[in-house]
């Protein structure tokens, strides 16, 4: 339970591991659901719905892919796709162009390089073009359980950064800061529930801070009014 003392003053001063620590606790509490809402049924869907969700909600990336999958199975279908059919089936994610060719490029790799399958090291994953780190981090972390680094998206970097685990704004510094801070078993479950706060809570335009279970130790709380 969390006892607010005052509007603009946090109760609780914790830096570093600690207010990390607290707050993966914290938000188990409420957020115990949280987990990745694509839907995909192996490592290569997770990889092409993660590449088709930025700048998109995973609601529209699921619309797409139910049919999209079905009429592309394999990275050799990808790879082999009439790129103008390919934009047209995923349109309404937004940056088509871009997606499409980066979809297609990178499965002509899998095909050619990997043996048609997504490779399981953060290193060769960010060989296919368009793929950074926050794309390996979720494939290699959810398809593979292999737990690389720490998912950088919208809502972690918004949510890290109000609650004072980072002061970076680029992706890459924002993760490192977020490694050296959460233990590194945790780096798959603070992503999720970062995530997922920032959805329902800590949202960019209005967080509801007198809703928050991390009211009492953020430094952000009640600035926004
Ligand atoms: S909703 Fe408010 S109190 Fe909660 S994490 Fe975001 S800024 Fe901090």
């Amino acid at each position: 339970m969390v006892i607010m003392s005052g509007k603009t003053k946090p109760a609780l001063k914790l830096d570093g591991q600690a207010a990390a620590l607290k707050t993966i606790e914290r938000l188990e509490e409420v957020h115990s659901d949280a987990k990745i809402a694509l839907n995909y049924t192996n490592p290569l869907q997770l990889l092409i719905a993660t590449m088709l969700s930025a700048q998109t909600t995973d609601k529209t990336v699921n619309a797409v892919t139910k049919t999209l999958f079905e009429k592309y199975k394999t990275a050799e279908d990808f790879a082999n796709a009439h790129l103008k059919e390919l934009e047209r089936s995923i349109k309404s994610t937004g940056f088509y162009h871009n997606k499409a060719k980066n979809v297609k490029n990178s499965c002509q790799m899998l095909v050619k390089k990997f043996g048609g399958r997504v490779p399981r090291t953060m290193e060769e994953i960010l060989e296919l073009p368009g793929v950074a780190r926050k794309t390996a981090n979720i494939v290699l972390a959810n398809a593979y359980g292999i737990v690389a680094g720490i998912a950088v998206d919208t809502h972690v970097r918004r949510v890290s950064k109000r609650l004072g685990l980072t002061d970076n704004l680029n992706p890459d510094k924002i993760e490192k800061d977020l490694m050296d801070t959460v233990p590194k078993k945790e780096w798959m479950r603070i992503t999720d529930l970062l995530i997922f706060h920032g959805r329902r809570i800590c949202t960019a335009k209005h967080p509801k801070c007198a809703e928050c279970v991390l009211n009492d130790f953020c430094p952000s709380a009640f600035t926004f009014d």
